[in-house]
Formats: C-alpha cells, sequence, structure tokens
C-alpha cells in the first residue's frame, strides 16, 4: 500500500547574515503509512518545526520531494493545491498565540469551513456544535472568547478548528509542551480517540521521547537537522541504537525505584553545537561517547541496519 506520506532528501536551508547557510532541515527520508502516528522528536533548534512547516507547505522546500497520497505537495497548483490545503491541518504548540483573541470559539472553529465554503447557516451551526463535543467542550462554549478558557480547553479548541474541514492528515508541533504536566496525557488521549473515529493520520512533534511514547507507532528522532534513528516505538524504546537516542531514553525516569537506583544515565557533555557551524563528519560527535577517528572525517549514511529500523551511525 502506497504511504500517505513520503518524504524524500528533504532538505530545507537558509541563507543568514554573512553569507551563511543555516541547513535547518538536510536530507530527510521517512514514509508515514495511513492511520498511523509518526512522532517526530528532538531538541529545539534540532528542525523539527522546520520540517513540520515545509511538509505542509507553510515553508517552500530547498530541495526534494514530500509526496503526500503520490503526489508532490510542492508541485501542486491551483485546484489540487486547494485540495492538499484541505486534507493537511496543523495543530501549534501555543494554544494562547494561535486563536485570535477577538473572535469567537464557534467562529474559530468554523473559520476553515467558511474558507472553504463547506457549510453555511444551521449545517454549519450544526458542525461546530458536533465538533466542540468531539473534543470534549459543549455547545455554550461557542459563543465565549479564547481568554475564557484554560491552556487544556484552548487545544481543543485548536485541535477543533484542524478537524473543522475533514482533514485526513495532522501535524502536530509539540500540541502538549505549553500544558500542565497534568493535562498533556488527557490532551494525548483525545488524539488518540479522535484518530480512531476519524481514521487520521498524524505527525506528532514533540521535544522529548517521554511525550511522543504513547501515542506513535514509529518515531523519527533527530538531531541537527538530521534524521539519526526511525523505527517502531517498541524498537526504539527496547533497543535504541544510534548513541544520541540511547542518550535521551536514559533521561527518562523509570517509575520503578528499583530499576531507576540501578540503571546508568547517559550524560552527553557539551551543548548542541550551532546549526550555522555543524562540526564534520557525524553531526553528534562532538557529544558521542563512542566518538571514533572516523566520525570526524565520514558523514554516516542513514540505512537500515535492522529490519524497519534505520539509523546514521559508524557502529552499525
Ligand atoms: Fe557516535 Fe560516531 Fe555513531 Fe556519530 S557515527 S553517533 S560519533 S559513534
Ligand atoms: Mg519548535
Amino acid at each position: 500500500e502506497q504511504p500517505i506520506l513520503e518524504v524524500r532528501n528533504l532538505k530545507k536551508h537558509f541563507q543568514v547574515g554573512g553569507g551563511k547557510t543555516l541547513k535547518a532541515v538536510d536530507d530527510l527520508n521517512f514514509a508515514i503509512r495511513r492511520g498511523e502516528t509518526f512522532g517526530l522528536v528532538g531538541e529545539s533548534g534540532c528542525g523539527k518545526s522546520t520540517a513540520g512547516r515545509t511538509i505542509i507547505r507553510l515553508y517552500e522546500a530547498t530541495s526534494g520531494e514530500v509526496l503526500f497520497n503520490g503526489e508532490n505537495v510542492h508541485q501542486l497548483k491551483g485546484k489540487k493545491l486547494h485540495d492538499f490545503r484541505r486534507q493537511m491541518q496543523m495543530v501549534f504548540q501555543d494554544p494562547y498565540a494561535s486563536l485570535n483573541p477577538r473572535m469567537t470559539v464557534g467562529n474559530i472553529i468554523a473559520e476553515g469551513v467558511d474558507i472553504h465554503g463547506m457549510y453555511t447557516g444551521a449545517k454549519r451551526k450544526e458542525r461546530v456544535m458536533e465538533l466542540l463535543r468531539a473534543v470534549g467542550l459543549n455547545d455554550e462554549h461557542a459563543n465565549r472568547f479564547p481568554h475564557e478558557f484554560s491552556g487544556g480547553q484552548r487545544q481543543r479548541i485548536g485541535i477543533a478548528r484542524a478537524l473543522a474541514i475533514e482533514p485526513q492528515f495532522i501535524i502536530a508541533d509539540e500540541p502538549i509542551s505549553a500544558l500542565d504536566v497534568s493535562v498533556q496525557a488527557q490532551v494525548v488521549n483525545l488524539f488518540k480517540k479522535l484518530q480512531k473515529e476519524r481514521g487520521l493520520t498524524y505527525l506528532f512533534i514533540a521535544h522529548d521521547l517521554a511525550m511522543v511514547k504513547h501515542i506513535s507507532d514509529r518515531i523519527g528522532v533527530m538531531y541537527l537537522g538530521k534524521l539519526v534513528e526511525v523505527t517502531t516505538s517498541e524498537a526504539l524504546y527496547a533497543k535504541p541504537l544510534h548513541p544520541y537516542t540511547q542518550s535521551l531514553l536514559s533521561a527518562i525516569p523509570i517509575p520503578d525505584p528499583e530499576i531507576e537506583r540501578t540503571r546508568e544515565r547517559i550524560i552527553l557533555q557539551g551543548e548542541i553545537p550551532s546549526p550555522l557551524n555543524p562540526p564534520s563528519g557525524c553531526p553528534f560527535r562532538t557529544r558521542c561517547p563512542h566518538a571514533m577517528s572516523v566520525c570526524a572525517e565520514v558523514m554516516p549514511e542513514f540505512k537500515e541496519v535492522e529490519p524497519n529500523h534505520y539509523t546514521a551511525c559508524h557502529l552499525y
């Protein structure tokens, strides 16, 4: 079966001052199957949001391809581009900043419906109510304003807005990072419920592996604009191959105190290098506990080292 999304050699570079090039996204390759949740994880500045924005074509790609249902997103025009804009929607990180404070919740949710001319009058109203209920809010909320809601409720409104025009695919860019820990799980559960009910496919972006664990079928780990590992959630948590993934996992506390006491933490040396001046060879080598001399000279190839398990590291 054809994947719903295929990303091939995708690059997004920005020209910055002093003739420098910021390689924010540098040669990504992965595919997402219909109905799947793909978690994209990495520290801030690794390029994961830029990747999301290039995939949905908020940014034009520098090179490479994004295929959505087999069509190259960056070459779509006219009606096909308009259809794509309906089929792929985004949920943003900050539910405070992403909702217009002067619009009622009902009008915020119906904005896409209005732009795409999908429903009017009683049908439009019914659609808004259906969406409010689907995200755990209620009919009276339609006439209120965003400031009257908590962070978790605002994110529910953002999700309802994204769903309003019946997309197939949602890019959620750190949708729970700004929320209280106590409501994060509720919002993750809402994403799961909606996926089941509506057959949605998700690209779920997060800055740590703990946040994507319970929602992702497969996970990609990014470092300095590159994917360093992609595999199923089970394989990633059970047997991470890349030293960077291993360090990220070792930072997640384990609920069992016995294991927590005895296991080894991998503490990374140094800071993430500037993406404007990445190390030669392997981008992770300045912090890698296993770095060898070849790592400074040769960029490791991103390849399948076990079935459905891809990584970019000279150890394999
Ligand atoms: Fe570490 Fe070398 Fe592997 Fe890079 S290629 S992650 S530096 S062992
Ligand atoms: Mg971001």
